[in-house]
């Protein structure tokens, strides 16, 4: 029995490079965090060989009843987390789970609402070449041009006049909070299911310091992988009259086999979820991106053209506005790239660039957040953040660089793992 490294070489040293990637470097993709090791131990297991199709008590396969003590456990606790009445922990990735909710609620031709893509909406909330484009009727609601906020007057006016079966709520690029309560009477009033996505936001509802879509929505989709910080899958939320429509969508109407080390990861995310170590770390990932807000928006950023989108955020990303900066998007993240501080860019609403260039930076602060950073090393990270984008192409990426590694040298990511 070989271990990696005897068997396949090529592929150990890409599990080492991307360690020493990740230790070396400040991640702030606002989508990605860094998972306990218990979660790393949970998906590395041999719950990857065990077939399960079907749920707990009721599958297809024989010797299921471990795994069935994992999915419960995983049900459980994400009803628990967040107050719902049924869960679906089986969804493979946000995408699927996305697709199954759709599958449950709506018939193909029927008609969506959701936020524009170019404005922080997600690919399956109706993005033409996305089934979800594909399969439904598409209407969606934007930005206000002045405020880049959502004006609610306007979603609703969209709903009376498009009159979509459901409407979405959730972004995978907005700073701020929506208006939940605001979705659901429109909702109502247009006699439309309301659908909210909290991919992106779930760990902060989770912590309570963010407003819960639960008792608003007839169902709440979500990853587990970015500010949960479990590992990359989806689950879903609903009311218990729609659990049975739920769980059909999802196997066997979108998947085969769940993935149950990866469900036994998210029990234990679920749990890790519930404890004031996590709220406190979420509560550290809503400071730091304020922090970094603030700094973004000072007069020697406006001087060289860059802004925060809305003037700030209310959640664990920062939309920077690079519109009038000498920097377009590309380069901003290739700048911020080459200083050791991973981005991404992003299109901002009513962009003049194309979206493989764009004029904007998303930047999130749950994976270091995770990695320990407070408010000292926040304002010290944005500070670094501001000399490249001031700097532009004439910055000083030697120093920069040497100012990441202080602060990666200072919280070491996995000590003493090995790969
Ligand atoms: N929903 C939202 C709002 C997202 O931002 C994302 C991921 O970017 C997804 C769904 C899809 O998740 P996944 O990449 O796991 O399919």
């Amino acid at each position: 029995d070989q271990t990696l490294a005897e068997l396949d070489p090529e592929i150990a040293a890409v599990l080492e490079n991307e360690l020493t990637r990740q230790r070396d470097t400040l991640e702030m993709i606002a989508s990605e965090n860094f998972v306990p090791r218990a979660v790393l131990q949970a998906q590395g297991s041999v719950l990857t060989n065990k077939y399960a199709e079907g749920y707990p008590g009721k599958r297809y396969y024989g010797g299921c009843e471990y795994v069935d003590v994992a999915e419960t456990l995983a049900i459980d606790r994400a009803k628990a987390l967040f107050g719902a009445e049924h869960a679906n922990v089986q969804p493979h990735s946000g995408a699927t789970a996305n697709a199954a909710v759709l599958h449950a609620l709506i018939k193909p031709g029927d008609k969506i609402l959701g936020l524009e893509l170019a404005h922080g909406g997600h690919l399956t909330h109706g993005m033409k070449i996305n089934f979800s484009g594909k399969l439904y009727e598409v209407a969606a609601y934007g930005v206000d041009p002045d405020t880049f906020l959502i004006d609610m007057d306007k979603v609703r006016e969209q709903a009376l006049a498009t009159r979509p079966d459901v409407i979405i709520g959730g972004w995978s690029a907005y700073p701020r909070h929506l208006d939940f309560a605001a979705f659901r009477s429109i909702a109502d009033e247009v006699g439309a299911k309301l659908w909210v996505d909290m991919a992106h936001f779930a760990g902060l509802v989770a912590a309570g310091l963010h407003p819960s879509p639960v008792p608003y929505s007839d169902v709440v989709s979500s990853t587990v992988h970015k500010t949960i910080g479990g590992p990359r899958s989806g689950f879903i939320l609903s009311k218990a009259e729609l659990a049975r429509k739920i769980d059909s969508a999802v196997f066997p109407g979108q998947q085969g086999g769940p993935l149950m080390h990866v469900i036994a990861a998210k029990a234990v995310s679920f749990k890790v979820a519930a404890t004031g170590a996590f709220r406190e770390r979420q509560q550290r990932t809503i400071d730091g991106a304020r922090i970094i807000a603030e700094r973004l928006s000072a007069p020697d950023l406006a001087a060289a053209g860059v802004s925060v989108l809305t003037g700030g955020t209310d959640v664990h990303l920062v939309l920077v506005d690079l519109r009038r900066s000498q920097l377009d998007g590309q380069q901003a993240e290739d700048l911020l790239h080459s200083a050791g501080i991973t981005v991404n860019r992003n299109a901002v609403p009513f962009d003049p660039r194309p979206p493989r260039v764009t004029s904007g930076l998303r930047i999130g602060t749950p994976a270091l957040a995770t990695r320990g950073f407070g408010d000292v090393e926040f304002a010290e990270v944005a500070e670094i953040i501001a000399a490249a984008l001031t700097a532009g192409q004439g910055a000083d990426i030697e120093a920069l660089r040497a100012r990441v590694a202080k602060l990666t040298g200072a919280f070491p990511l996995y000590p003493g793992l090995q790969q």
